[in-house]
């Protein structure tokens, strides 16, 4: 929005309804001037004309406020614990933690928490369904890798999680801080899945507090 659009909609929030000539006049402007701007708040949902009554403040688009509320939430308030294992586990255990925890994606991890990889239902089932014992072979084997893995940070914001989960049209983030940024190496500190989006979901929509 630009400044003059902004002033526009704090003379009308202050004193609408407003005639567009009395805007133009407050503003020291034309009233052909400003006619774009008009047409613009007007469209986009903030004012509201009524003929010879003038502009009204509707407030922002409902789009809009969804989207600053979503923007406004932070990864960090909303992640989940994360369920880990080592590269070393068996795809077998693997897929016993998965059941006893109750979850979809495990995160691989070595010395207790730097991210190496994730490992899903499917690339568990690839393996179950193939020759191979799942008592014997390694999540390691079966897992996506390091550099590979689509992470966010505890500042992100949740939309900005959505939209990785949508466009890499996975199930599961690791939450991950830097270790140092000489190495690279991250540290998972949570989960954020397409369960987090639902439950802010159905939050938000029951109006309560998360
Ligand atoms: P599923 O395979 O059970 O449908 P996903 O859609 O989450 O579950 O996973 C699809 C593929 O993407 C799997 O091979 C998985 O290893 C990989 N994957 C899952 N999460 C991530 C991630 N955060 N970053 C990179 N790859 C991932």
């Amino acid at each position: 929005m630009t400044k003059r659009q902004e002033q526009i909609l704090e003379i009308v929030r202050r004193e609408g309804p407003i005639t567009g000539e009395r805007i133009a006049e407050r503003l020291h402007l034309t009233r052909a001037t400003l006619r774009p701007d008009l047409t613009v708040l007007t469209m986009a949902g903030f004012l509201d004309a009524r003929p010879r009554v003038g502009y009204f403040y509707v407030g922002k688009p409902m789009g809009e406020v969804i989207a600053d509320q979503l923007r406004n939430m932070k990864v960090k308030d909303y992640k989940s614990v994360p369920v880990v294992v080592s590269e070393a586990t068996s795809v077998y255990d693997a897929i016993v933690t998965m059941f006893l925890e109750d979850v979809g994606t495990l995160f691989v991890v070595r010395d207790q928490a730097v991210l190496a990889g994730v490992v899903s239902r499917k690339d568990l089932l690839k393996v179950a369904i193939g020759a191979q014992d799942v008592r014997e072979v390694p999540v390691g084997l079966a897992m996506t890798r390091m550099p590979n893995i689509i992470v966010v940070t505890p500042e992100e914001n949740v939309y900005e999680a959505a939209r990785k989960l949508i466009d890499y049209q996975i199930d599961a983030l690791p939450v991950v801080r830097v270790m140092d940024a000489h190495s690279k190496q991250l540290e998972v500190v949570g989960r954020f899945t397409k369960t987090t989006i639902a439950r802010i979901f159905v939050e938000l929509g029951s109006g309560r507090d998360i």
